[in-house]
């Protein structure tokens, strides 16, 4: 029996953050400082999540994202991926990565059964890279999408957040790796959350705008692949790479959730823009049944609300950063 919501939303998709630390600091996520880090002891130990994901399954989630901070600056996280693909009924391992340490951990991670990955990239301009990263090397994401091209990690996923005054020119230029590479180009509404003042209103790019820029460079065709998600996908004419859009703030988003993200520090999230979390771990530390995780992981379907109102874009500052979170 598959996992339902009260809105009859199919629920098999759990995004975990690892970590809530980062080995960059993207100007739109982050302040400079960096974020007062969670403690150590209050994040979950690899076997807790292990547990959470197999108990998961059992109620119906197939697909499991691990994301962050950047989980690969976490040690060992090829453990638990290791961990997880054990788990029969996890048909889908992906991970969400900066692609700093990518080329390091590309080869580990495919061995240990991870399916695929997604890599953030938000310039292709070196110094611009720097720029919106703080410091970040794009060479080092350059050779990490190599990496992870090499072990299998398909279909690489790259995904870009238009800011505009940012680097909405190289719209374009994203686009355009679609038509000789079999990139997924995914195209992100830059959403006003996280822990820095950066956003404005006058900073967010619409989709119908991104996928303006897009069509300068040519028309676009529908493509339908297997499992969209909350993406819209398109390609150019005989392009082997494919363009998606992810309209957080408008069309279609919530109507298709599918997902629960489990933070760091142990609290699950129906939803990336309600403050609404129920924490895990007194469950997981007090030696608490499955049932008892069984039951807290079903409140949290039960909870899942319908859809946000940031049609209205409102700024909520206030909730976690999304490197709390887990994108
Ligand atoms: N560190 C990893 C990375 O950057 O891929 C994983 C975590 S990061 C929080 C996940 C994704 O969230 C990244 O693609 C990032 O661009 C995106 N993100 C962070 N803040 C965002 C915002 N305010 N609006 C849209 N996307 C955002
Ligand atoms: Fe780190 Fe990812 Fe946030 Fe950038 S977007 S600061 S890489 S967590």
């Amino acid at each position: 029996m598959p996992l339902r919501d009260g809105f009859d939303r199919v629920i098999d998709y759990l995004r975990i953050s690892v970590t809530d630390r980062c080995n960059l600091r993207c100007i739109y996520c982050m302040p400079a400082a960096g974020i007062k880090p969670v403690q150590h002891k209050e994040i979950l130990t690899y076997e807790e999540i292990v547990r959470v994901v197999r108990i998961a399954s059992n109620l119906g989630v197939r697909k499991v994202r691990i994301t962050g901070g950047e989980p690969l600056a976490r040690k060992n996280v090829t453990f638990l991926i290791g961990a997880i693909r054990e788990i029969s009924a996890i048909e889908d391992i992906s991970l969400t990565t900066n692609g700093i340490l990518l080329q390091e951990y590309a080869d580990e991670l495919a061995d240990a059964g991870l399916d695929r990955v997604n890599i953030s990239l938000d310039s292709l301009k070196p110094e611009r890279y720097r720029e919106i990263t703080r410091g970040g090397e794009i060479d080092r994401v350059i050779n990490g999408i190599e990496a992870a091209k090499e072990a299998g990690l398909l279909p690489i996923k790259i995904n870009v957040v238009p800011v505009r005054g940012l680097n909405d020119d190289e719209i374009g230029q994203f686009a355009k790796m679609t038509a000789d590479t079999p990139y997924h180009v995914r195209f992100i509404e830059f959403m006003p959350i996280g822990a820095t003042d950066f956003w404005n209103e006058g900073k967010y790019i619409s989709t119908d705008e991104i996928r303006s820029a897009v069509e300068e460079v040519g028309p676009l065709f529908p493509v339908k692949l297997r499992k969209n998600g909350p993406a819209r996908y398109f390609r150019f004419e005989n392009a082997p790479g494919v363009i998606g859009f992810i309209s957080a703030l408008t069309h279609h988003f919530c109507g298709d959730c599918n997902r629960l993200r489990l933070t760091a520090d142990g609290r699950l999230r129906p939803c990336l823009f309600s403050e609404t979390e129920i924490d895990l771990k007194p469950a997981l530390r007090d030696r608490s049944s499955d049932r008892e995780l069984e039951r807290l992981l079903r409140l949290s379907v039960e909870v899942k609300p319908e859809g946000h109102n940031l049609g209205q874009r409102r700024a909520l500052f206030s909730l976690r950063a999304m490197s709390r979170i887990g994108g």
